[in-house]
């Protein structure tokens, strides 16, 4: 029996009415025969593989965790028989180049099932995850040869991706890692080092396993300009694709971890591992890039989908938990205001979270396929804005919302064959990996804000500020898009602020993370305000759509407020020599 319901209410308002997708798509020619009822059609199954295959792996996956035995991974009971029926059925390729076998459904509907599967089994999720980031760099920079070897297999998921860059001595620092690559006569390269923490490192679902490794060429520069990147198959491909002898690549360890037992996340040996160059080299960062994009997007989704079955979770025992009395007698404890605000504040997150997810997957779209360059443009820009804080906002959120779904239960929260204490530990890891929540913060203000002095930021509060004029002229809306508006007007000082810090390291350090939360805030606040006003038309959705959006603008959006003064003191008593011991 599963206890994951997926949320195919929400996803078809969502798609039907809030952001109306066959709309959004029609101008699309890639898509322009794919409507809203297909997408949720399609959605409606693979809710049901998340609840019935995906979620039934879970616990089993956290007890067992993965083990290593004479070298090969073996994944956790079921995990091997759920991804082959994920496979098999097509799953893995759903948003897949068509070109290369790929079902070509738009990365809309891809996020939001990527949503399900991160709320079913993050660790799973990871598996189909990473493979389509590493179709993606190889689609963009591989050559001509590699990818008609790889994209088929990748695409259809015969075959799993890996991402190999952290080293020993290089995390966020990726310009310190020291794996070698020395070229050979044919053209390839021999890989020569160890990685550690390589997710999807080694597994038991057949087939071959591609890493794409960051790597120095001899006499390469110091730091991020001398890296290339290396496509190399655990198994050599021969030229009619059949796999061959082993290459090189081994596991040295299973990390021990606190969470996501389910995944192994492998240390890595490259023993003069033969590779293949993506991109131009030296330029290896920039076609990684490609694959933590999109990786950094779908941890962002996964801190939300995580959200999602944890509240699920803790409102179903909140319904039923009897403790404390009313006039009446015995109550359950939803009726508590202490509960009914933690259980509040993880919906009105996965309502407002969901929506902009699915804004944001809508302009990557439009970024990928509308027939307008400018059009393209300006919407891949936004996508670039919003990464880290769709990044960094939804894992932190999906954190603290798993710790509040735990404490609704209670001691028994903290008890294992409740399953809510699982959900803490692997909500945790996406606040680290892909780029801690601190470096996407620095990058959402010194990438994506301070160079074009907030422009991307402007055309985006521009977008809220339309539907604020829209929410004000309804009596029912007024107050909400009344504290909206106070809030962006925060946002939008805060954001001058943080442009007439570009080149200050310390004051840009000091008020990055904070800046992010306070655009996270009004960017949820947006999509509440909107989905509510579409609900006033929808009686089935009216009532709740307005009591969240009340409680999302009284209860969390004052804390826009405590971030703006703490931004604005500074940075001193940050970088005050005598602060810390
Ligand atoms: C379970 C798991 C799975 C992973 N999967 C993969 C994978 O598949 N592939 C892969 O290549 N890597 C993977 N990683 C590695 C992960 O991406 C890194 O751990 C992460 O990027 C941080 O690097 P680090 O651990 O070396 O921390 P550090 O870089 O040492 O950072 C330590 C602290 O310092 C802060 N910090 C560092 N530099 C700065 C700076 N310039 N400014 C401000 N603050 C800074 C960080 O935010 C952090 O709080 C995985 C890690 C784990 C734990």
């Amino acid at each position: 029996m599963s206890d994951y319901t997926a949320p195919l209410d929400d996803i078809a308002f969502l798609l039907r009415h809030v952001f109306p997708f066959t709309a959004t798509m029609a101008e699309l020619p890639a898509f322009a025969e794919i409507d809203a009822d297909l997408a949720v059609s399609v959605l409606d199954e693979a809710g049901k593989l998340c609840s019935e295959v995906i979620a039934p792996t879970n616990r089993t996956g956290d007890e067992e965790g993965c083990v290593l035995e004479n070298g090969l991974v073996r994944t956790p009971t079921g995990m091997a028989e759920a991804y082959a029926t994920f496979q098999q059925a097509g799953w893995a390729s759903l948003s897949g180049d068509p070109e290369y076998g790929g079902q070509g459904l738009p990365r809309t509907v891809q996020v939001l099932f990527d949503e399900m599967v991160s709320a079913a089994n993050l660790s799973f999720g990871l598996f189909p995850g990473l493979t389509r980031g590493a179709a993606e760099a190889v689609t963009e920079h591989a050559s001509d040869a590699l990818k008609s070897i790889y994209l088929p297999k990748l695409i259809s998921g015969e075959w799993t991706g890996v991402m190999a860059m952290t080293e020993a001595g290089a995390g966020s620092d990726l310009g310190r890692l020291v794996t070698r690559a020395e070229p050979q006569a044919d053209g390839s390269v021999l890989l020569q080092g160890s990685k550690i923490f390589i997710s999807s490192g080694d597994h038991d679902f057949g087939g071959n396993i591609v890493h794409l490794v960051l790597a120095r060429l001899p006499d390469a520069a110091l730091g991020t300009r001398g890296i290339s990147l290396f496509l190399a198959p655990k198994y050599l491909v021969g030229a009619d694709g059949s796999l061959g002898a082993a290459n090189g690549i081994s596991v040295g360890a299973i990390e021990h971890k606190m969470g996501i037992h389910g995944q192994p996340t492998c240390v890595i040996n490259y023993d003069g591992a033969r590779g293949w160059l993506v991109g131009e080299a030296g330029r290896g960062l920039n076609a990684m890039f490609t694959m933590m994009n999109a990786e950094r997007l779908f941890v962002g989704i996964q801190g939300l989908g995580i959200a999602d079955i944890a509240t699920q979770r803790a409102t179903a025992y909140a319904r039923e938990r009897i403790q404390g009395r009313d006039a009446k007698g015995p109550t359950a404890i939803i009726a508590h205001p202490d509960v009914r605000k933690m259980l509040l504040t993880g919906q009105s997150f996965v309502a407002a979270g969901r929506a902009l997810a699915a804004w944001t997957s809508m302009q990557m779209d439009i970024a990928a396929q509308h027939p307008d360059a400018e059009v393209r443009k300006q919407a891949a820009d936004l996508v670039a804005l919003l990464t880290p804080v769709i990044k960094a906002g939804f894992t932190d959120l999906g954190f603290e919302t798993a710790v509040l779904a735990q404490q609704v239960f209670g001691g028994h929260g903290y008890i294992r064959e409740w399953g809510m204490e699982q959900f803490v530990r692997d909500a945790r890891i996406a606040q680290l990996y892909e780029g801690t929540n601190g470096i996407q913060a620095l990058d959402l203000v010194t990438r994506k804000i301070q160079p074009n002095e907030g422009a991307t930021a402007k055309s985006f509060f521009d977008t809220i500020k339309a539907e604020i004029v829209q929410a004000r002229a309804i009596d029912t809306l007024r107050a909400d898009a009344e504290a909206i508006a106070n809030a962006l007007s925060r946002l939008d000082d805060l954001t001058q602020l943080a442009v007439s810090k570009t080149g200050d390291t310390a004051e840009t350090g000091a008020l990055a993370t904070d800046y992010l939360r306070v655009f996270l805030l009004v960017s949820l606040g947006w999509t509440l305000l909107r989905t509510a006003r579409v609900a006033l038309d929808h009686p089935d959705q009216r009532e709740r759509r307005l009591a969240l959006l009340a409680f999302f603008s009284q209860r969390t959006l004052p804390q826009v407020e405590g971030f703006a003064l703490a931004i604005r003191a500074g940075a001193q008593s940050i970088t005050a020599e005598a602060a810390l011991a």
